[in-house]
């Protein structure tokens, strides 16, 4: 079977030569391990900083390894009495077209109800940041206005629905016309500003007559600058991402007094160090998405060789809602 690894560290942006197209032959199993056909591959922006050898919270990816991802398949061949033929497992098998588990980090998903791929989005790790953000830290409450930053994408997509359930005013921020017609369309938040657009914190003020009370950040630089710029008293930030620097730009917070003076709370988080809240919040997610009060968009990168310039065009913005590789 096919895999990629990571065949170099990444100075600045992400290139081709960074990664490698590889054959490997498929394993024999041992006793207790799961042989997966994956059928879709998560391609997510902490990729990113896996790449990079610069220590981040979690170990950096090793060369010449199979690059990290989330995927979800089904199970071919079983050793281990809990996983048999057919069932679909969602796991962590990387960038690859098959994989080996001992099961202990393999999820059976029930798909009768929810897609596939959904699992790798709005009913997975992404939708877990957003749920987590908002109900953990964001806290709002019905009325309150919150701002979410790539907000057409897996995490923001998801954030704004569960804000806009809650009863809030949702304003999102995107990149174009297209991306914002969808947000409000589509996902029904009461408005969307193009950062692309040149006119950010005007268009923001405009959209937040009431001020802004918790702000979802996934991008940071500009973006977060003219969420603060609308802050009111005691406003809550969940910090979730910063992606714009995700190449090794600087992010310094220019409107950082305001952190004083609206007396704000500021709380990063790491979602897969919060696994206590998972059961509960992918239950929530799934019953949403089951019922369709919950949508989601999705980009499908056909095949495996096709997922390095995916996952580049994810850095730059070129999803449009969740950045998925289909396998088989
Ligand atoms: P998305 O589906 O939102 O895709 C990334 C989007 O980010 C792009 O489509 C683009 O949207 C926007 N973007 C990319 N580069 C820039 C830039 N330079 N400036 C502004 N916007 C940019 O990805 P996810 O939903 O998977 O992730 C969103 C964020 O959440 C990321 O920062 C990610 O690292 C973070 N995250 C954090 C987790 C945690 O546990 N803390 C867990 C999961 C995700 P546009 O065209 O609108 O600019």
């Amino acid at each position: 079977y096919q895999r990629i690894v990571l065949a170099a560290r990444p100075r600045g942006a992400v290139t081709p030569e960074n990664f490698r197209l590889e054959t490997v032959p498929v394993p024999e199993l041992a006793d207790g391990e799961v042989l997966i056909r994956n059928h879709y591959l998560s391609l997510d922006p902490y990729m990113r900083g896996r790449m990079s050898k610069a220590a981040s919270y979690a170990a950096s990816q090793a060369l010449d390894e199979t690059m990290i991802g989330g995927t979800v398949g089904q199970v071919v061949a079983s050793r281990n009495p809990l996983f048999r033929v057919g069932d679909h497992v969602g796991g962590m098998l990387g960038w690859a077209e098959m994989g080996v588990s001992d099961g202990a980090l393999l999820r059976k998903l029930d798909i009768s109800h929810i897609p596939l791929s959904a699992y790798l989005g709005a009913v997975g790790m992404p939708g877990m940041a957003a749920w987590y953000g908002l109900n953990q830290i964001m806290a709002p409450a019905a009325g309150e206005t919150v701002v979410v930053s790539a907000a057409s994408g897996a995490v923001g997509s998801v954030v704004g629905q569960l804000a806009r359930l809650g009863g809030c005013r949702v304003v999102g921020i995107a990149g174009g016309p297209e991306k914002c017609d969808y947000v409000v369309k589509e996902l029904g938040f009461d408005a969307c500003v193009d950062y692309k657009a040149g006119n950010l914190e005007a268009d923001l003020a405009a959209a937040t007559p009431d001020g802004v009370d918790a702000i979802f950040e996934n991008v940071g630089g500009d973006c977060l600058d003219a969420a603060l710029a609308r802050t009111n008293a005691f406003a809550r930030v969940a910090l979730c991402g910063l992606i714009a620097g995700y190449n090794g730009a600087e992010m310094p917070i220019k409107n950082a007094r305001l952190l004083l003076i609206n007396r704000l709370s500021l709380r990063g988080f790491i979602i897969t160090e919060h696994m206590e809240y998972w059961q509960q919040g992918l239950q929530e997610l799934a019953a949403l998405v089951a019922d369709r009060r919950i949508t989601y968009r999705e980009t499908v990168a056909d095949g495996l060789a096709a997922a390095p310039q995916a996952f580049m065009g994810l850095l730059h913005g070129h999803n449009f809602g969740k950045q998925l590789v289909k396998l088989i």
